[in-house]
Order: structure tokens, then C-alpha cells, then sequence
């Protein structure tokens, strides 16, 4: 395609009719929620260069009509945007720090790249990252997302960004491609700080909630009686409105399909394990964060995979048969 406008600090090009066209997008990370994000890309007319460290999850975008690379560096050799999606702070810092004598991927990007890491990660990993990215005059959002599984696939996600404001609006498109909300959150890592406060809160919610439902079971109310009261009442909140943790009590929600499904403890602890390393950090007091944060360190030792409303099995067993 001809193109007028190549400066690569700006992330649309026009063409000759002046219609808008679209960079190429590196797309490094393609696990449960990276694969559909990168699959809306693609529908959407986007050229993706993806690069995973499993065959299988590449082979599977290949199939849609990405194209594979062998290395984070390959995959953003004609790329002017970069998009990860990774598991933690530590794949993160390796792909574009690097590790040991290997560099990362930052060293060898244009200036004027648009990186946009989703993965949740501390804002202290976030801000590292965005320090080596401005000093080589590439700008790097941090902007994790919500909205599990469903929502990447429905392109329906909740976009939570950090980071300077031009940068920001030049993601804007790309990221609304994937989702439905997309806030300015702040400054570089203030997109993980608000993603952790929100996932910090639910998790109280989820077993404040779980907490209140068994006491009323234990003194003999029906869960979905005592829910509906909830509900209408001063103790309503988001997992009573749809998703609430006792079986039965609501279709279509994991705990009524074996907590199968939906964001897995283990994924809800590690957002707790964040939230407390950022309390830490910076000397705040978390007390209620503190005591989900236990809960579900010792629910996921044997309940990791399930979905984070089996919290309910720490108050009532049976919940889980
Ligand atoms: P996942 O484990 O399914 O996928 C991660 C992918 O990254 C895997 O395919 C893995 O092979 C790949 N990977 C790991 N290291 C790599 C490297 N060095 N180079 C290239 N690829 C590498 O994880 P996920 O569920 O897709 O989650 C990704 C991120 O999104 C996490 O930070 C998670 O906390 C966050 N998140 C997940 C959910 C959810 O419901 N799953 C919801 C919101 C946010």
C-alpha cells in the first residue's frame, strides 16, 4: 500500500484516497487471553506478526492468518505497534529487557514503537519497563485488562492504561478493537494500580459475600432467598448481582457448573499477591486486602483451577460436590 504519512510515531497511515490504514501489529503471547485478542485484531484487518513460546498457540493464529515469528525480535522486524500478553512481571522484564547477556526486545525497536503491554504485572515491574522504553524513545503503556476470558473473546474488555497521554491516544483504536472501555488511568503504572485495587476489592467482595451466604445457610435460610434480600438490601454488590458464589443459586455462573470456568483462583491470587507487594512498597495499610489475600493463598493449594467463587468451599464444603 502507498502510504503519505510513514512517521512511525504515529500508529494510522493514510493511503493515496486518504483512508485510513492500519500498522503492522507484533503480537507476543497468545494464551487463553492473548489468542482471542489477537484473533479480534486479525478480524479486524489488522497484519499480526505472533510470536509464543508454544507452537500450538501460534499454529493456531497461523491458521487465521497471522503470520509466525521465531523470536519477540522477529515478530516486530516490519511492526509499529507491540502488544504483549504475558503471564507475569518476570516473562515481561525477559522479552523486553532481557536476560543476562540476551537483550530484550526494546533495544532493537525504531524509535517512535508503540508498545502496549496488557499483562497484569506490579507497577513497579511496569515502570521499569517504561523508564528503558523512554530512554530509547519508544513509548510503552502499561494496560492491563478486565473482563476474563469472555470478554477478549467478545472484544468486549475493560482497558485499564498508564501511561503519557499522546502515547494513549494512539492506542486508542487499536485497543478499542479488543474493547468496549478504555480508561486513562494515569501515569506510567497507574494502569496496574487501578486494575489491582479493583481485583483487590473483588476479591473481598467474593468472600465477604461467600462469608455472609453460608452464616445465613448455617442458621437455616435458603442461599436464594437470603441472596434476593442481599441483593435489594444495603449488602448488594457485584458478585450477588451476577455471580454469585453459592451453587445453584444462578444459571449460567461457574459455581453452578462445578466452578469450572470464569478466572481461576490462582489468577485472583496472584492479583491479591500484587496488591499486597504495592501496599508493601509504598507503606499502605491492607488489612481487609491482607486477610482475602490468606484466604485464597490456602483455598488455591488444592483449588487453583477452579473459578475464584470457590472461595465458598472454605466456609461450606460441600459446595464443591
Ligand atoms: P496464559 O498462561 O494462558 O498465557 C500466557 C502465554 O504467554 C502462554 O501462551 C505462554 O506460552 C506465553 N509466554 C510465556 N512466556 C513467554 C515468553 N517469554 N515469550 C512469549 N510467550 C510467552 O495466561 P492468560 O490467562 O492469557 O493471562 C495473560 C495475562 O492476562 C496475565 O498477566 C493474567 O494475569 C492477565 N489476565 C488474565 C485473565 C484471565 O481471565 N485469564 C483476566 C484478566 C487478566
Amino acid at each position: 500500500m502507498d502510504t503519505k504519512d510513514t512517521d512511525s510515531s504515529n500508529t494510522t497511515m493514510t493511503d493515496n484516497d486518504g483512508k485510513i490504514a492500519k500498522p503492522n501489529i507484533a503480537f507476543i503471547g497468545l494464551g487463553n487471553m492473548g489468542a482471542p485478542m489477537a484473533e479480534n485484531l486479525l478480524k479486524a484487518g489488522y497484519a499480526l506478526s505472533v510470536y509464543d513460546l508454544s507452537a500450538e498457540a501460534t499454529q493456531r493464529l497461523a491458521q487465521s492468518g497471522a503470520s509466525v515469528a521465531d523470536s519477540p525480535k522477529d515478530a516486530a522486524r516490519n511492526a509499529r505497534v507491540v502488544i504483549s500478553m504475558l503471564p507475569a512481571g518476570k516473562h515481561v522484564h525477559s522479552v523486553y529487557l532481557g536476560e543476562g547477556s540476551t537483550d530484550g526486545l526494546l533495544v532493537s525497536l525504531p524509535k517512535g514503537t508503540l508498545v502496549i503491554d496488557s499483562s497484569t504485572i506490579a507497577a513497579a515491574d511496569a515502570r521499569l519497563v517504561a523508564e528503558a522504553a523512554s530512554k530509547l524513545g519508544i513509548d510503552f503503556l502499561d494496560a492491563p485488562v478486565s473482563g476474563g476470558t469472555g470478554g477478549a473473546i467478545a472484544g468486549s474488555l475493560t482497558f485499564i492504561v498508564g501511561g503519557d497521554d499522546d502515547a494513549f491516544a494512539k492506542a486508542e483504536t487499536i485497543l478499542a478493537v479488543m474493547g468496549k472501555n478504555i480508561f486513562h488511568a494515569g501515569e506510567h503504572g497507574a494502569g496496574q494500580v487501578a486494575k489491582i485495587c479493583n481485583n483487590m476489592l473483588l476479591g473481598i467482595l467474593m468472600a465477604g459475600t461467600a462469608e455472609a451466604i453460608n452464616l445465613g445457610v448455617k442458621n437455616g435460610l435458603d442461599p436464594k432467598v437470603l441472596s434476593d434480600i442481599m441483593l435489594q438490601s444495603s449488602g448488594r454488590n457485584w458478585t450477588l448481582e451476577v455471580y454469585n458464589p453459592y451453587p445453584q443459586v444462578m444459571e449460567n455462573v461457574p459455581s453452578s457448573n462445578g466452578y469450572r470456568g470464569g478466572f481461576m483462583s490462582k489468577l485472583m491470587q496472584k492479583d491479591l499477591n500484587l496488591a499486597m507487594q504495592t501496599a508493601q512498597d509504598t507503606n499502605v495499610d491492607t488489612p481487609m486486602g491482607a486477610k482475602a489475600t490468606e484466604l485464597y493463598e490456602a483455598h488455591t493449594v488444592e483449588n487453583g483451577d477452579r473459578d475464584f467463587s470457590s472461595i465458598m468451599a472454605r466456609y461450606d464444603s460441600s459446595a464443591l460436590s
